[in-house]
């Protein structure tokens, strides 16, 4: 299914959705071992990136969804997420639609963009820890003809278990990283909201 505008807009709206719909939960976990602003911080902006949605190509949304995030949210994540949609939109480029292999490969430069800033590896305890199993998961299964839909959904599977995997580790970045052997036990909030994002790319695929 080619990724177009509307598709990218819907996008937004699911995670959006979710991420208000869960905010008492992510307030929860970034209480556990943050400040308790990722449920607030991060619906306050995409409520704010729902209400200036446009764009006639998916690259133009999404390019309005991160300079919007980057302006609105404040702490670690508002930077993080915005720099992966504006580095999402510029793999997109001017194009009307992407095909799938396409916007999976400018996801992959979403997350690029995520560790330029952040600097997080694999088992920091972020929100990369879900985006690089979730990426895994959806170039595989597009690799053997899924579709977005379906390839999302494996994605949306592949993030909630990498989510589900920080609960054990240390954190080395952000935050969390000043509590040291306190973070051991709490899930990351950032990589739980992550995999709302694969969820909802799933959910406006599939309609
Ligand atoms: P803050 O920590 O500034 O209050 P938020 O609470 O909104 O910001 O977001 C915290 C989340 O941001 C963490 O759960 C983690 O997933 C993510 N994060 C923090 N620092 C980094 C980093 N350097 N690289 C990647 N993700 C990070
Ligand atoms: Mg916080």
């Amino acid at each position: 299914m080619p990724v177009d505008a509307a598709l990218a807009e819907a996008w937004v709206r699911e995670f959006a959705a979710s991420v208000a719909a869960a905010r008492d939960e992510l307030t929860k976990l970034d209480q556990a071992i943050g400040d308790g602003d990722h449920g607030a911080n991060l619906s306050r902006g995409l409520t704010a990136a729902t209400d200036a949605l446009s764009g006639d190509t998916p690259g133009d949304v999404l390019k309005l969804v991160g300079r919007t995030l980057i302006s609105k949210v404040g702490g670690a994540s508002g930077p993080l997420y915005g720099t992966a949609f504006r580095e999402v939109a510029k793999g997109l480029g001017d194009a009307a639609a992407a095909d799938d292999v396409t916007f999976a490969a400018a996801l992959r430069g979403g997350l690029d963009g995520i560790v330029r800033l952040g600097r997080a590896e694999e088992g920091d305890k972020t929100m990369v820890d879900a985006w690089l199993p979730a990426l895994a998961a959806l170039d595989g299964a597009l690799g053997s003809g899924s579709s977005l839909a379906d390839a999302a959904g494996e994605a949306a599977k592949a993030a909630a278990s990498g989510a589900e995997a920080t609960i054990p580790m240390q954190a080395r970045k952000g935050r969390a990283s000043y509590l040291g052997p306190r973070s051991v036990g709490h899930q990351d909030p950032g990589a739980t909201s992550s995999t709302m994002l694969f969820a909802a790319l799933a959910k406006a695929a599939a309609a």
